[in-house]
């Protein structure tokens, strides 16, 4: 699993590498999206607004909206769950998500190589993604007796 610091020139690199012209917005929504695997929109614009404090709201959204029609962000949205972005994109990795507090993982593909997309008899449609989400408790909240 790539794991590794990136510097604002990478991010850069990674807009230009997706002919997305470079904006401040965008530099600090890609870096807070690689900082903060799975964190909602409210969570994304909290922290881009400590790098450019005067952005908007509607701005973060739109840069979410462009980063993921580039393929450079993955939007995810669980049952239940507001939308959430990772930069973890092209593995077709699946998620296990926690249905007490809402907590949520990457879970590698069952075995190699994205075999997720090999459906056993894919109705002739052309598919490119399987989305697969485990459900249960993350080991806090299965370690906590539950009080209602
Ligand atoms: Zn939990
Ligand atoms: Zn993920």
């Amino acid at each position: 699993m790539l794991r590794s610091m990136h510097t604002p020139a990478d991010f850069e690199g990674v807009l230009r590498g997706a002919e997305l012209r470079v904006t401040r917005p965008r530099l600090a929504v890609l870096e807070a999206v690689h900082a903060h695997p799975h964190a909602d929109t409210d969570a994304i614009i909290g922290a881009v607004r400590t790098a450019v404090p005067t952005v908007s709201h509607q701005a973060v959204y739109d840069v979410l909206r462009a980063l993921t029609a580039a393929g450079l962000v993955r939007r995810i949205q669980p049952s239940g769950s507001v939308a959430r972005y990772e930069a973890r994109v092209g593995d077709n990795h699946h998620h296990v998500v926690c249905r007490s507090c809402g907590a949520i993982a990457d879970v590698d593909c069952a075995v190699g190589e994205v075999p997720c997309l090999t459906a056993a008899d894919d109705q002739g449609f052309t598919i490119d993604e399987a989305e697969v989400t485990y459900w249960g408790l993350c080991s806090e909240c299965a370690a906590t007796p539950i009080t209602t």
